[in-house]
């Protein structure tokens, strides 16, 4: 099997759920990065206490506080992130971070609209742009042919909930905002791709299931270490032709 061997890597969200997991397993992995840069809104705080934990044992991890709803903030990070890099890029982003809320048609508001789409769809569009002349450097240093995540990627991390075509099957859950949102991060998936490509930067969105974390709550069908872990081996195996795809956790493509 394919393994992951990208040697820096960029999460959001990523004290807890699905982003924790991914810091923890990527540490553990056979080939770990040299630099994971696991981004939160809160490093410090009681929120930031895992993620400091593995920092203590991992000298490759650097937590960088970072919430992605301020624009602002990151602009900052990815000037921190430039600082430790000293001239190296980045090879793999992942827009991890988001939020959910159970509001329906009926119940939900402007207010409730906006705050979905700034963390869910502004937030990955903004770190790409900020973050892309990092990705850039990572794809003209590397003497891989074709798009890979060892390369230059940015994983926007998605859901099924946000697709067109299989919306009536999941009807039932009231979450219009966030549907909204992660279909608007499946078209800016698509355009990133188009745009970036030439660029030598795989783009693609993926469903990690429904996952036992805060969001997926208990009684969802996955473990958050099995979804990780598929997670992880979809990854190595992406190339051009899955730029701009909605994948699943199994590699399964999920039509828009
Ligand atoms: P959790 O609710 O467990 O964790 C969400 C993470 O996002 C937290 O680290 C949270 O940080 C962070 N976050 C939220 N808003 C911001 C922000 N403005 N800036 C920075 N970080 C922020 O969710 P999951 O781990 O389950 O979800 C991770 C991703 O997977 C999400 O994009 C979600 O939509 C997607 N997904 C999850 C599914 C599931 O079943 N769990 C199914 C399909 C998709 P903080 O602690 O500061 O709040």
């Amino acid at each position: 099997m394919a393994a992951l061997r990208a040697h820096c890597v960029l999460l959001t969200g990523s004290n807890r759920g699905i982003g924790l997991e991914l810091v923890r397993q990527l540490l553990g992995g056979p080939h770990p990065p040299t630099h994971i840069f696991a981004t939160c809104r809160d490093p410090e705080g009681p929120r930031g206490k895992e993620l400091r934990d593995l920092a203590s044992k991992h000298p490759n991890l650097v937590l960088v506080k970072l919430d992605v709803a301020d624009p602002s903030a990151i602009v900052s990070a990815a000037k921190i992130v430039e600082r430790k890099l000293n001239g190296a890029g980045l090879n793999l982003l992942i827009n991890n971070a988001g939020i959910f809320t159970p509001v329906s048609l009926e119940t939900v508001d402007s207010e409730e609209m906006i705050r979905a789409y700034k963390t869910n769809a502004v937030g990955p569009l903004l770190m790409a742009q900020a973050f892309l002349p990092l990705l850039k450097k990572a794809a003209q240093d590397s003497k891989e042919k074709g798009l890979s995540c060892n390369k230059a990627a940015i994983i926007n991390i998605s859901t099924v909930l946000g697709s067109i075509e299989r919306t009536p099957e999941s009807y039932f859950k009231p979450v219009i905002s966030y549907r909204c949102s992660k279909a608007a991060l499946n078209m800016l998936t698509r355009c990133q791709a188009l745009t970036y490509g030439e660029a030598g930067i795989l783009c693609v969105a993926l469903h990690p299931g429904w996952v036992k974390t805060d969001m997926g709550t208990q009684e969802a069908d996955l473990t958050v270490d099995t979804s990780v872990q598929g997670l992880l081996s979809v990854l190595p195996i992406l190339s051009e032709k899955h730029s701009g795809m909605l994948l699943n956790w199994e590699g399964k493509a999920i039509p828009w």
